[in-house]
């Protein structure tokens, strides 16, 4: 897998400042996508056993919040089978922080069913995080008051209860995860 960027004191995707990954591929190809140049899965540099350090080591201030996975697609099969074990260091590493990922794809129907990659992988990966934004930017429903997402089909899921209770549990933006 390749990463585009990292922003080490991030404060414009969730709560208070993170660090957010920014990885390489997308085949949403969403008209108007903010990032189009990470729709190449060969954009940007090897996302390295190094850069995962530099990443665990970036998160440890008190004041850094969480991490934040981005793209480009996290959930691409390809990213999944190296994000998935790197979420897993990551959140023993920091079972109190926060964990928030963005993804094109839709969580029901095709992050639950297994269309998107092996659905294992998925799950290990939806089970360390705590939030995910859902679904692909539509231009049309673009919406510069929105917190967080881009356009208003987007949603901010809550994943803990979401998968726990089998239902949407949406973030009603005064809980800080
Ligand atoms: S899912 Fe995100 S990165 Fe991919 S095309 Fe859409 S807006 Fe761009």
């Amino acid at each position: 897998m390749n990463y585009a960027t990292i922003k080490w004191y991030d404060i414009s995707n969730g709560p208070g400042v993170r660090v957010s990954l920014y990885v390489s591929g997308c085949r949403n190809h969403c008209k108007n996508c903010f990032n189009p140049e990470t729709w190449d899965f060969n954009y940007g540099e090897p996302f390295t056993e190094d850069i995962e350090n530099k990443i665990i080591d970036g998160l440890k201030p008190d004041y850094i919040k969480g991490f934040t996975l981005l793209g480009g697609d996290p959930f691409e099969p390809e990213n999944q089978k190296v994000l998935a074990p790197f979420l897993e260091k990551l959140r023993k590493a920091y079972p109190d922080k926060s964990f928030w990922a963005f993804t094109g794809y839709d969580y029901e129907r095709d992050l639950l069913t297994g269309k998107l990659g092996d659905i294992d992988t998925v799950m290990r990966m939806l089970n360390c995080l705590d939030v995910l934004i859902d679904g692909r930017f539509v231009e049309d429903l673009k919406d510069l008051n929105l917190r967080f997402r881009g356009s208003s089909n987007q949603r901010i899921i809550l994943l803990k209860p979401s998968l726990k209770e089998d239902k949407i549990v949406l973030w009603d933006e005064v809980e800080i995860v």
